[in-house]
This record gives C-alpha cells, sequence and structure tokens, in this order.
C-alpha cells in the first residue's frame, strides 16, 4: 500500500492578487508540481504550462472565490476536467452533502481517504462515500493514472539498485542478483515508459 500522492500539498500564504492565474506558480511549488487531486506530476502533461487551475468550490457558483488562493487546486487537466463545475450544494463551505461531495486535497483527510495498491491502483478507503463520489466523477480508474505511478516508480528503482550494486564487491553473491534485478527493473521500466508515450 502507497500513498495517492507522494507528497501532501499545502497551501503557504501567499499576498492578494488580481487573477487567479497569477499564482500558478506559487500553486505549483504548494503542490509539488503534482495534480492535488491524483498526484500526477505536470512533466508527463508537458510541464505546467500545459497543467490546469482547478477551483475546488466553482467560480461558476461562486465567483467571489475566483481569485482566493485557499479555493485553488494545482490540477492536471484529466481530473480538472473531469470534475468541471460539479458541485453537491449551494453552500461554498459545504464541500459534501449527505456523504456525497468533494474531501478537500489539502486536508489531512484526503490522503486518510485514498490510497494506491502495490500495482499503483488508486483506492478509497471502503465506506467513505465521499471518496467514492470523488472516484467515480474524476475516473482514477484510469489505466493512466496506474501506468504514469508505475513509470515512475521504476525509474526511481534504477539508480538505487545501481548504487547498491557498485557499493557491492563483485567476489560477492550479492552482485549477480542485484545485476539480473536491475536488468529487470530496466525493463520494466522500459515498458512503462512506452505505455505512457501512448497515453
Ligand atoms: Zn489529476
Amino acid at each position: 500500500m502507497f500513498p495517492l500522492r507522494k507528497n501532501d500539498p499545502k497551501r503557504t500564504a501567499q499576498s492578494k492578487l488580481s487573477k487567479y492565474n497569477l499564482y500558478k506558480e506559487a500553486l505549483s511549488k504548494d503542490f509539488f508540481c503534482c495534480c492535488g487531486y491524483c498526484g500526477t506530476h505536470h512533466v508527463y502533461y508537458g510541464s505546467g504550462k500545459c497543467f490546469h487551475i482547478d477551483h475546488f468550490a466553482p467560480k461558476s457558483k461562486f465567483k467571489h472565490l475566483e481569485n482566493e488562493y485557499s479555493n485553488l487546486v494545482y490540477s492536471c487537466p484529466t481530473c480538472n476536467i473531469a470534475k468541471s463545475n460539479d458541485w453537491c450544494g449551494n453552500n461554498e463551505s459545504e464541500s459534501i452533502r449527505n456523504g456525497i461531495g468533494y474531501i478537500e486535497p489539502c486536508d489531512i483527510q484526503y490522503s486518510e481517504a485514498f490510497y494506491r495498491d502495490s500495482s499503483g491502483k488508486i483506492r478509497y478507503k471502503e465506506g467513505n462515500s465521499a471518496a467514492k463520489y470523488m472516484f467515480d466523477k474524476l475516473k482514477f480508474g484510469l489505466r493512466r493514472h496506474e501506468i504514469l505511478w508505475l513509470a515512475d516508480y521504476f525509474y526511481e528503482l534504477v539508480p538505487r539498485i545501481s548504487r547498491k550494486l557498485q557499493e557491492t564487491p563483485e567476489s560477492n553473491p550479492l552482485h549477480g542478483e542485484l545485476k539480473s534485478l536491475l536488468l529487470d527493473v530496466i525493463e520494466q521500466m522500459d515498458k512503462y515508459r512506452q505505455l505512457q508515450r501512448e497515453l
């Protein structure tokens, strides 16, 4: 079991700006360059330029929150488009109504509601109806989430195993095992990077 996102985003204090787009750089930092909802790094969408800014409480319903930093979420286009203007009530501070709705991505509850299984699939905690609602609405079951996570996972394993291999003398039986493990991991990495390019 792994966390849905590698780092939990946290909004830092910002001075008031006139247009929400002007917060993009600050959002990118506060969200560790990753989508607040699914955790995908913006590099998979060709950098931050192609990433979106989501209004947690939709600006179409709550115009006065359009330029409020506390209402903005650094988001991949997939999550932002899927969420669109959906909101379960008419109250800006009630993001969950009758058990359905949206959990705030910077809230500790978000990280508790979702996780990834060992194959990188996004899962939600059983019995959490709001998490289930978000899972369905944001299409967390899409294979792209699994593929991008696995591509990252194997990519990060390669230098770690390489380092161990370099530290292990050839006379040590572990050397051979590490070498074959490294080749396996490189093969897996290539496979998921190829799949990622085909998305
Ligand atoms: Zn996303």
